[in-house]
């Protein structure tokens, strides 16, 4: 497909990234090298100095990363992408190239962990102030700016309580307070939500997730909107290291071709089983854009295309019946992470969320007893029939661990 041609996201999902590949594979082949022969000394003063085709070493650039990177900036709507290393990689090169010393940060306060954990904990180490919010709260967001906020950064829906904040009013925030608004769009995918199109400056998605799907890579990525931004971002990375393989590269790439229809089936599974939470007696909440009980529900209507994956609920019994659940689901897995094709279930506060604090949590609104389910694209009735096997466990009804024991 040639970048001049205007295509609808699920034929740039099959088919983006690869108009500059030579000998027209019809996927891009894995560049498994470390570094490049140049073929005169000029030739590699030129690529030095920036000038000229071709490549260096692989850190600062592969054809197979490149390749997964077009991709990406296509389906974010964005001028460039950076593939790091882990999604924790690429907000970490955000920070890097986006702050310095004396600079403030504006947070989310329902974030993944480690991104808590970061902005938080280590930043302030770097002198960068660091204020976290409900960002789903405008006039909270719009106080907590300060002269010398560079950053305000938003992850939506929030991870696990799947708060929705208002991108095009979060990007005028921002903006008139002279920052740039930096959004997590991995609980979405470019498929259901593109944060450049409502206002965002740089969006960040952790790869591992939706993006490859398949729960065989860790991978993350960056796209800028404005051309002016990426060679800061390029230098940061450079030097920061944390870049994306090529074999990774692949996977991702190849993962992507996917995307639109697994997304499609995940939202679709997700509102089923959502609906299914809410009407169950052991169940006392449940969390999930789509369902009109959310208290965003417009918003995420509005600039979103679905609902997404993740669903988070509470049961009556609190932590202790969330441990028999977990304890009993078969076809369910009990792991973190998210995204993949295998329906995944955790709890928050004792696993993703256990290195932010009691205290953080409680802020944030993530209770002992919160349940999270990645939903996968299996057969949306064989998930609730398991869930409905573990939620009669978790009440009690039936002998807890009852597969695990016949199994040891
Ligand atoms: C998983 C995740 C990250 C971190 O990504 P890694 O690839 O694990 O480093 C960041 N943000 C969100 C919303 C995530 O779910």
């Amino acid at each position: 497909m040639s970048s001049d041609m205007h295509m609808a996201i699920d034929t740039i999902a099959v088919h983006g990234g690869i108009d500059k590949l030579q000998f027209l594979p019809a996927v891009p082949p894995i560049y498994q090298t470390s570094t490049f022969g140049f073929e005169s000394a000029e030739h590699g003063a030129q690529l030095f100095a920036g000038r000229g085709e071709g490549y260096i070493y692989t850190r600062m650039g592969n054809p197979t990363v490149d390749a997964v990177e077009r991709a990406i900036a296509t389906l974010e709507g964005g001028a460039r992408a950076l593939a790091c290393g882990s999604g924790m990689a690429a907000i970490h090169t955000t920070f890097g190239a986006l702050l310095k010393a004396g600079d403030h940060i504006v947070c989310s306060e329902a974030v993944y962990g480690p991104t808590c954990t970061l902005v938080t904990k280590f930043l302030p180490t770097y002198g960068i102030e660091a204020t976290t919010v409900d960002t789903s709260d405008l006039d909270a967001v719009r106080a907590a700016m300060r002269p010398n906020t560079k950053v305000l950064y938003v992850e939506t829906p929030g991870n696990p309580t799947l708060v929705v904040s208002d991108l095009a009013e979060t990007a005028r925030i921002a903006h008139e307070a002279g920052a740039k608004l930096v959004v997590d769009n991995t609980f979405m995918s470019p498929i259901l939500q593109q944060p450049i199109r409502h206002g965002a400056d740089i969006v960040v998605h952790s790869l591992t997730k939706f993006l490859n799907g398949h729960a065989d890579v860790v991978g993350g990525v960056i796209v800028v909107k404005d051309e002016n931004d990426y060679p800061q971002f390029r230098k940061t990375l450079n030097h920061f290291g944390g870049v994306l393989p090529p074999f990774e590269s692949f996977l991702v790439h190849r993962g992507i071709k996917t995307l639109s229809l697994r997304m499609a089936r995940h939202c679709e599974n997700a509102l089923k089983i959502a609906e299914y939470l809410e009407g169950h007696d052991q169940v006392e909440w449940v969390r999930y854009p789509w369902l009109k009980s959310h208290p965003q529900y417009e918003i995420s209507r509005k600039q979103c295309t679905g609902g997404g994956a993740v669903i988070s609920f509470g049961l009556r019994g609190g932590v202790e019946a969330g441990r028999r659940m977990m304890n009993a689901v078969k076809l369910c897995m009990l792991a973190v992470s998210l995204g993949g094709v295998e329906t995944l279930i955790q709890h928050p506060a004792s696993m993703t969320h256990a290195s932010m604090g009691a205290e953080a949590r409680k802020k944030a609104g993530i209770d002992d007893g919160m349940v999270r389910i990645s939903v996968g694209i299996e057969d949306a009735d064989d998930i609730i029939a398991d869930l409905d096997q573990a939620l009669a466990a978790a009440a009690g009804k039936t002998a807890e661990c009852a597969s695990h024991v016949a199994a040891t």
